[in-house]
């Protein structure tokens, strides 16, 4: 094996993890150091259930790493979003045209157990209870805090996959500064649940991703295997109410939920005690100028690009930089080179899909129960019939499949463009100038094949 031929990597999370798979079954030499005690003996550090939408893009990194269908046993299909407006009737809302096009709810702990096994078992060394503290780069040298003792390990290059907060990142800026910028969203979120009913089975439509849209704010809830939902309630973090300080109690959370969520209330019979244990999450969008230093450390997933969850991508984008990551290390002479190529190909589609999470948020918490989101959703699949593989509706573009998410946000933009124009003033499809409409299509979307 050539020296070059060893990497560190900081994080034994989704992306390590998975990284340290793709890597090893190349015949890397592969250490990962991770902050927490190992999940197979300890259990997975966080103890509430907390689930991951996974889709297309974080599936194809699965099925190269063979981690596909052990994680798919454990993963429960989502077909849509199944809309509770606070007046009139739920109902689900496809995401894609059938059974082929859906979504997979995965629980967390879960899928970073099975990763690690599969890691190990490809020969990574997984190294726990070992938080990166401090690293002299000009000696090639990491130091962890490993219980209560200071170790040192020596590395050829250093891959940070430890997360938004990164340690590396910070360490990397002290040699050569990131450009690094983190806006804050003025939203947060608390996790809560819902049990299985009382026979043992899910209280309600288990293959769906429920959503309570209520405007400037909304719930959501995800399915577990074991029979559970998580349910997320995002608020804004100050101002009128509702908004995390107008609602600080167990007790303000019930009135809320009686009041906006009157059909989630008896399905979470927690809601009090779980408000008031759960923390509040923040959220926010990291972006870098520089994600490497020269061919001694490189950055990827939330280290690199954190971004809002509202896309249910950023494990999907972390697992496709895991994959872009091993391919350039793969074909590039040296590890600096591969770490350039690496960033010069992902820094703008991260960026793409940081922005299209952000304006995904509007769309589920105000528009998803909206007759004229809807009309256009309609035009959308109608216009994905009329023009196969060149009208592909956003979210199918974002989700089913693995085009650049940079070319994604472009077209989907041209899209949205013609849907509302065509739309206008208008209230069903009947009414649409189709000869006018198709030849728009033609003219400014070229087949996606062509372009991808
Ligand atoms: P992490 O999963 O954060 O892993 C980092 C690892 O590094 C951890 O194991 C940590 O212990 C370790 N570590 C940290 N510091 C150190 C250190 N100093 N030394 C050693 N180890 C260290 N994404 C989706 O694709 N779909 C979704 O539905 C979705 N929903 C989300 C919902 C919410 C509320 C949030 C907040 C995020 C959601 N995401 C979703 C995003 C997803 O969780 C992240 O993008 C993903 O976890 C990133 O993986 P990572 O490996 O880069 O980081």
């Amino acid at each position: 094996m050539r020296p070059d031929h060893a990497l560190t990597i900081i994080g034994g999370g989704l992306a390590g993890a998975l990284l340290a798979t793709l890597l090893a079954r190349r015949g890397w030499s592969v250490d990962v150091f991770e902050r927490r005690g190992d999940p197979r003996v300890e259990g997975y550090a966080g103890g509430r259930s907390i689930n991951l939408a996974l889709a297309e893009r974080g599936l194809h990194a699965l099925r190269l790493a063979g981690a596909d269908g052990a994680v798919l046993r454990q993963a429960v299909m989502m077909r849509g979003r199944y809309v509770h407006p606070l007046q009139g009737t739920p109902g689900l809302q496809r995401y894609g045209r059938d059974d082929s096009e859906v979504i997979w709810s995965i629980n967390r702990g879960e899928l970073n157990l099975v990763l690690l096994t599969i890691a190990e078992s490809h020969g990574a060394r997984l190294h726990f209870d070992h938080a990166l503290e401090r690293v002299d780069f000009d000696a090639h040298s990491a130091s962890f805090r490993h219980h209560a003792e200071a170790v040192s390990h020596p590395f050829r290059a250093l891959i940070g996959a430890d997360g938004a907060g990164s340690t590396l990142r910070a360490e990397m800026a002290k040699v050569r500064p990131l450009g690094e910028r983190t806006d804050w969203l003025d939203h947060g979120y608390k996790e809560l649940e819902i049990p299985p009913a009382a026979d043992g089975g899910f209280r309600i439509e288990p293959n769906a991703l429920h959503i309570w849209p209520r405007g400037h704010y909304m719930c959501i809830a995800l399915p577990n295997d074991e029979r559970t939902f998580t349910v997320t309630l995002f608020l804004p973090h100050r101002g009128a109410h509702p908004s995390f300080e107008t609602v600080q109690t167990g007790d303000d959370a019930l009135a809320l939920f009686r009041e906006q969520f009157p059909d989630a209330l008896p399905l979470i019979p927690q809601l009090r005690c779980d408000y008031e244990t759960n923390p509040v999450g923040h959220l926010g969008t990291l972006r870098l100028d520089r994600w490497h230093l020269d061919d001694r450390a490189v950055l990827l997933g939330d280290a690199a690009h954190a971004m809002v969850p509202f896309h249910g991508q950023g494990m999907n984008c972390a697992f496709e930089d895991c994959v872009a990551l091993a391919d350039h290390l793969q074909r590039a002479p040296t590890l600096g080179e591969a770490f350039a190529a690496f960033e010069a190909e992902r820094k703008p589609n991260a960026a793409a899909i940081q922005q299209m999470a952000l304006e995904n948020y509007i769309e589920m918490r105000d528009r998803v129960d909206d007759a004229d989101y809807l009309l256009q959703r309609a035009l959308e699949l109608a216009l994905q019939d009329r023009h196969p593989g060149r009208f592909v509706p956003h979210y199918a573009m974002v989700t089913f499949m693995r085009i650049p998410y940079a070319l994604a946000l472009h077209r989907s933009e041209v899209q949205r463009g013609l849907l509302q124009a065509a739309t206008r003033g208008i209230a069903t499809l009947a009414q649409v100038d189709w000869a006018a409409l198709d030849a728009a299509v033609e003219a400014q979307l070229p087949p996606l094949d062509a372009v991808a």
